[in-house]
């Protein structure tokens, strides 16, 4: 049996790592494939890190935390979901049993009936990507959200400067 994690971790935070721990103590001989998801995307609120860098700091996050047998794998979107799945088939070493919380990508794989588990959350009032992008926008506190090894990779590429960026509207000289 292999596991899928699909998510876009935009930034990996400490939910996704707890997630990651749990799925590995309860299955440790199950290998775990991360699957990027929008990997296509970068510079933009919702999506602000290339998948690149996504890889990076999930890399460094595991590394600290003594996780083994994960891997990372990039997924790029399609515009038809009813074959999104086949898609993912293409990209990825076989797998038998998808994580994931959302609803869309559930209905998806049980529908091509995968055995779908949705762990459960972790502190999701603190530890959601769309608060830390907000935090970080603002100026605020947003470091002990992610893993230490994640904060300090974020740091070395200036992401609160980005997404302070990103958070602007643009001004009519700098559209295209
Ligand atoms: P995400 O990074 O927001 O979340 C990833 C997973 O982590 C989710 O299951 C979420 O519930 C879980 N999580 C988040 N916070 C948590 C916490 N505090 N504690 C525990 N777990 C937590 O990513 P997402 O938006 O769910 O990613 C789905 C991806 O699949 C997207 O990239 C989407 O575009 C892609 N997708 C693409 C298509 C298509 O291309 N047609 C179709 C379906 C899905």
């Amino acid at each position: 049996m292999r596991g899928l994690l699909v998510g876009r971790f935009q930034p990996f935070h400490r939910g996704h790592l707890f997630v990651v721990q749990q799925i590995r103590s309860l299955r440790p001989e199950e290998p775990l494939i991360l699957g990027l998801g929008s990997a296509q995307a970068s510079y933009t609120w919702e999506n602000p890190f290339t998948a690149g860098e996504r890889t990076e700091m999930i890399a460094r996050a595991l590394d600290e935390a003594g996780l083994r047998a994960v891997t990372t794998v990039p997924i790029v979107d399609i515009d038809r979901h009813a074959l999104w799945v086949a898609h993912v088939e293409s990209l990825l070493p076989p797998f038998d049993r998808v994580y994931t919380n959302n609803p869309l990508t559930r209905l998806l794989f049980e529908r091509a009936r995968y055995t779908v588990e949705s762990p459960p959350l972790f502190e999701r009032e603190r530890f959601e990507g769309a608060r830390i992008r907000q935090r970080m926008a603002a100026g605020e506190e947003w470091s002990d959200l992610v893993p230490p090894a994640t904060a300090a990779y974020l740091e070395s590429i200036q992401a609160a400067h980005r997404l302070r960026q990103l958070a602007r509207p643009a001004s009519p000289r700098s559209r295209p």
